[in-house]
């Protein structure tokens, strides 16, 4: 997908003179520059419309204060002891029907946190504390880990570096196939590249402005052959009438075309939004098939009926483990932070 130009850049006092700050926002030579305070004025302002700010986002460019790196929820992981994410960036150029960041976030703009060094620090620092666990740090959970990429540089910054943190995996979790820049390094391979995967027909209807199934199956692909390690990802899980039909489609494509050898981890994990979430996102999207359901509410979290999401992921659970070892599938069960 072409980069929308963005108008306007937003650009923190305190990192206005910092090189990353310098460099990305020469990317944009017509866009208007203005200067703010903290970025958190701006974005979490209430009386804003994610939906109308999603038509054209700005770009703010701002300094991540306080902790960089945090616990995953729980329920989330792919095998490690420990789970941390980390986001240098909020929001999506992608506009997924489902996507929590619509609910979670005010604003649509996108956020870029200028200050990798400090991310870095904090992940050595983690990886250091007791270092016989295996932990798992996971970048895409605020936003697509490589979508963005020609604009921040996050890949060629962070994963030469990463590569040394021989203790520690980490997943870069996308739906991008803006991969020039990682086959432009040697493989990784403590990095797993995990991309998002639903049925063709659910992709064309829900997962607005990524590039489609096909797209992100032949990226994988071309990674693999290459020698890096990929993670499939089918979660969240999309109920439709031939739900059983389209994934069992899925599963079979994948596993053609993927050298299992090269897949680091299978996962699958449910639909789930906490109740005030659902409730925004509907408003803001009264019209979107996605809410068909059907959907019940079971302690303030809006999922799938407790049957149908149970028959869903036992269905998957099965047919994974006659693809791949079942050691490397996970059903991540996680509810948003
Ligand atoms: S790719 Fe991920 S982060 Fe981006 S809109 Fe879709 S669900 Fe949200």
């Amino acid at each position: 997908m072409a980069l929308k130009v963005i108008d306007t850049i937003y650009i923190e006092e305190e990192i206005k003179e910092h090189p990353r700050t310098i460099d990305i926002s020469s990317k944009f030579k017509d866009a208007r520059v203005l200067t703010i305070g903290k970025f958190g004025e701006l974005f979490n302002k209430k009386s804003q419309s994610f939906r109308l700010q999603k038509r054209n986002p700005a770009l703010i460019l701002a300094k991540k204060a306080g902790r960089c790196v945090l616990p995953a929820p729980k329920g989330f992981g792919i095998g490690g002891h420990k789970n941390y994410y980390f986001s240098h960036m909020y929001n999506c150029l992608y506009d997924c029907s489902y996507c929590f960041l619509q609910g979670l976030y005010a604003s649509a703009d996108y956020v870029v946190f200028v200050n990798y060094e400090d991310f870095l620090e904090e992940i050595i620092e983690k990886s250091e504390e007791n270092p016989s666990s295996v932990k798992t740090f996971f970048s895409g959970y605020d936003c697509d880990s490589l979508a963005f990429d020609k604009i921040t540089g996050f890949a060629q910054y962070f994963l030469p570096r990463l590569r040394k943190i021989e203790n520690c995996e980490f997943e870069l979790r996308t739906k991008s196939i803006n991969i020039e820049v990682l086959k432009s390094m040697e493989p990784i391979k403590n990095c797993i590249i995990a991309f998002s995967l639903s049925p063709d027909e659910v992709a064309k209807t829900l997962d607005k402005k990524a590039p489609n199934i096909k797209r992100r199956l032949d990226a994988m692909k071309n990674l693999t052959d290459q020698g890096w390690n990929v993670g499939l990802r089918f979660d969240p899980l999309i109920y439709s009438e031939d739900w059983d039909i389209m994934y069992s489609k899925l599963f079979d494509k994948c596993f053609e075309i993927i050298d299992n050898n090269m897949i680091h981890s299978v996962s699958f994990g449910p639909l789930r939004f906490p109740k005030a979430m659902y409730k925004k996102i509907k408003i803001d999207s009264p019209r979107e098939k996605l809410f068909i359901g059907p959907f019940e509410m079971n302690n303030g979290t809006v999922a799938y009926k407790n049957d149908l999401e149970k028959q869903m992921s036992d269905f998957c659970q099965d047919q994974l483990s006659r693809k791949i070892g079942k050691e490397k599938i996970f059903h991540c069960v996680s509810d948003v932070v």
